[in-house]
């Protein structure tokens, strides 16, 4: 097949083609990827190529058209690129359920091989509403979270996104009505840990589950909170009969610093979700995986099976990368390759603090954050940024970095540098 001329292509995507939160087709000025390779993407029309500082929002972490992931597609093209879940089982999805258990937060037995973030929470949802059913208590039902989080864009995920200024306001009214607690501070304190537990005491009736992104809420706003919170959420769940679930689909799979958000505190959620990392950014793959408690629970019930199987559950190829993108993980010094991207942001931010505009610079693990006082005019970020030989992505009032782990020393300089310019001239 030709490439289709640059001009031919941004008119047909212009005409026909819906983006991430686009308008219109029709309104959209996207840049053409012509090809990614290392932390590097080539853009048409572009003299040089772009270092990466999104990671694919958060997904290609050993960056892109790595040997060894290249390898292991090609390898399970081999065999079988798919065949149904239902029935029928394989050895790429056993050995990644295998993996996820043993890397995961203790007692975490059983794994649901979702086909994206969205969904892997929408399985979640239903693991702990059907527990409750199963048990006789059908007036569970709500969950509670935190405002400030983001868990997706299908029903149920939209229904614990911030409910105020979120992408979601539109839905207000007609999405399921959940409890809402205020955003976590940055510190521990007591009594938001009160906050927490009287929310909790107060619906434990009504409650199915307790929801949240454990120490950093991702889209919704960057923001980073004390582990400490995720110990009082443990026990005030305990004490009060409501489970409790994690989405780690950002921060899972070293980003923060520890291999999942839930390590940083020592705490085993009931249900914990996983999602854009897990195949490394190759292919799209979620999971969800519960206790075995959850899964007893669910199979006790009048109806025994949790009713979800989606046509390219355990996807083989998806599979097989992830199980391969596991290993390259785990088998490298993952915690000092952080460490370093975390240093190099740190230094590399630290002059946005003197910015005009900024009200905030924060930095953890592969993760850096500069919050402006307005928000930001994303087209001419985004230029700052490609000036200065960076791919970003602002939004909100947010201009920010996650970059892939494999980013060199001078690279990470260099997007700590269009940071910098995107968030003075954005
Ligand atoms: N939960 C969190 C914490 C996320 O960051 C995202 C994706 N931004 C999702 C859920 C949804 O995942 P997906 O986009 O794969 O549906």
């Amino acid at each position: 097949m030709p490439d289709l001329p640059v001009s031919e292509l941004l008119e047909l995507d212009r005409r026909h083609v819906w983006h991430p939160y686009g308008p219109m087709p029709g309104r959209q000025e996207p840049l053409v990827v012509e090809s990614a390779s290392g932390v590097r993407l080539t853009i048409a029309g572009e003299p040089d190529e772009l270092v990466d500082g999104m990671s694919s929002w958060w997904s290609a972490i050993h960056g892109y058209n790595h040997p060894v992931l290249n390898d292991a597609v090609r390898e399970q093209l081999g065999r079988m690129s798919h065949v149904m879940f239902g029935g029928l089982t394989h050895e790429p999805a056993v050995r990644l359920a295998k993996r996820l258990v043993d890397m995961s937060p203790e007692e975490l037995e059983h794994v649901f091989l979702a086909d994206s973030g969205s969904v892997s929470v929408e399985v979640a949802v239903k693991m702990c509403l059907q527990y409750w059913r199963s048990l006789g208590r059908p007036a569970k039902q709500r969950l509670l979270t935190w405002r400030g989080g983001y868990h997706g864009d299908t029903w149920q995920p939209m229904s614990v996104c911030d409910p105020e200024g979120g992408m979601h306001e539109l839905w207000q009214g007609v999405l399921p009505r959940q409890v809402f607690a205020d955003p976590p501070p940055v510190a521990y304190e007591e009594s938001y840990a009160d906050h927490l537990r009287s929310l909790i005491e107060r619906h434990a009736d009504e409650l199915a589950a307790v929801i949240v992104e454990p120490v950093v809420q991702g889209a919704g706003g960057m923001r980073f909170h004390s582990p400490g919170y995720l110990r009082v959420l443990r026990e005030a769940c305990d004490a009060h009969g409501v489970l409790l679930v994690f989405d780690e689909i950002a921060t899972g799979f070293g980003r923060t610093g520890a291999l999942f958000a839930a390590d940083h505190a020592g705490v085993t959620p009931d249900v914990m979700c996983v999602g854009k990392a897990l195949t490394g950014g190759y292919m799209t793959m979620a999971a969800t995986l519960c206790t075995s408690r959850v899964a007893e629970g669910i199979s006790r019930g009048e109806v025994p099976v949790l009713a979800h199987g989606p046509t390219y559950m355990g996807n083989p190829l998806a599979a097989a990368v992830a199980c391969a993108s596991i290993d390259l993980l785990l088998g490298q010094d993952w915690r000092t390759e952080i460490k370093r991207i975390e240093t190099g942001l740190r230094e590399g931010l630290a002059p946005a603090s003197e910015l005009p505009g900024v009200r905030d610079v924060r930095v953890l693990g592969a993760i850096g954050v500069v919050q402006l006082d307005h928000d930001v005019d994303m087209a001419a970020a985004t230029r700052a940024a490609v000036r200065e030989g960076v791919w970003l992505r602002p939004f909100r009032d947010l201009v920010y970095t996650m970059p892939p782990y494999v980013t060199g020393d001078a690279d990470v300089a260099r997007i700590a540098r269009a940071v910098c310019a995107a968030a003075r001239e954005g």
